[in-house]
């Protein structure tokens, strides 16, 4: 039992049956979350979690070390993982994805030192059809964060506007993530394309703001729109990963009018994301919202 300054003593939380070694370990010195509390926070938030990291192809951060030492991005098995990590088979891939189908898998991941979680967008089932398109805004050098909530607002209106419903989250690192679901109908390729559409689009209609190309020179004080997450085999961070940045923080779904400039991009983390539990879940309707993606527009 933690007991959270000034807050009310928790409720013990129950681990699923997994073997978790080292549960002490410290993860993030500064905040001292260790091993048993990141297993912990996953399993508080995995009912809000869980459809967005099951039976996908996975890339993992692990630090076996704790955030401040070093960390692997890592797509393939490696040796000794549990056995609640699932293998799956991609046809363009010689070895063997990774992937989890339920909690078990996820505490399997935490028990490999895995401090982010970065899916695919397309699930094992439909490997070649994504199913959510992510738009991920990473401010140049000299942004203010008010501006990287326009942008997200101003992506949110041009997906909108193409019929697309689309949800936010902060990414626990600089920027924002502006996700839409899909129906899997269309290929890996038609869904970068429109992704980089509205990201050219946005280039062009407000070159001083925000810039598509992934080119450093270019972005100082501008938004890269990257697009690049849609790529096949591309990932992006999951909703509720952790990050291994100082801090512990969190990518937190957000409902669009909770933006503003007190929340930042790293502003929830493991300590405080279990209390928005209590509050409804800004993306309940997500895979609700779900359509096929449009035909590009003419121009
Ligand atoms: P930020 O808000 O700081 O931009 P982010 O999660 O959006 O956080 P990016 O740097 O924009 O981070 O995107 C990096 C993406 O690239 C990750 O989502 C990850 O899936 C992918 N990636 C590919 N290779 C690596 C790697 N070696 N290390 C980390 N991420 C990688
Ligand atoms: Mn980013
Ligand atoms: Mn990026």
């Amino acid at each position: 039992v933690r007991e959270s300054e000034g807050g009310p003593v928790q409720e013990p939380v129950e681990l699923p049956d997994v073997r978790l070694t080292h549960p002490d370990r410290v993860y993030w010195e500064d905040v001292g979350v260790t091993k048993q509390g990141l297993a912990e926070y996953y399993v508080q938030v995995w009912p809000r979690m869980e459809s967005f990291v099951v039976n996908r192809p996975l890339a993992l951060v692990r630090c076996p070390d704790g955030a401040a030492g070093q960390c692997f991005f890592q797509k393939h098995a490696w040796k000794g993982q549990s056995k609640d990590i699932i293998l799956a088979k991609d046809p363009e891939d010689d070895e063997p994805v990774i992937a989890i189908k339920d909690l078990k898998g996820l505490i399997g991941l935490v028990q490999g030192g895995t401090l982010e979680i970065h899916p695919w967008g397309a699930n094992l089932k439909n490997l070649e059809k994504p199913d959510w398109i992510n738009m991920d805004l990473d401010p140049g050098p000299g942004v203010e964060w008010p501006e990287v909530i326009e942008a997200a607002i101003e992506v949110r209106e041009r997906l909108a506007a193409c019929g697309l419903k689309s949800f936010v989250k902060t990414s626990g690192g600089k920027g924002l993530h502006v996700v839409a679901p899909l129906k899997p109908k269309a290929p890996w390729e038609d869904v970068k394309a429109f992704a980089k559409g509205i990201a050219d689009s946005m280039a062009e209609d407000d070159s001083s703001r925000y810039v598509a190309t992934v080119s450093k020179a270019k972005r100082k004080g501008k938004i890269l729109i990257d697009y690049l997450r849609n790529g096949r085999g591309a990932t992006a961070v999951a909703p509720y990963s952790t990050r291994s940045r100082d801090g512990a923080p969190v990518s937190m779904p957000l409902a669009w009018d909770e933006l503003s400039p007190d929340i930042g991009p790293a502003y929830f983390t493991v300590e405080n994301a279990v209390q928005r539990l209590a509050v409804d879940d800004p993306w309940k309707d997500f895979w609700k919202a779900a359509v096929a993606l449009p035909k590009p527009k003419k121009k």
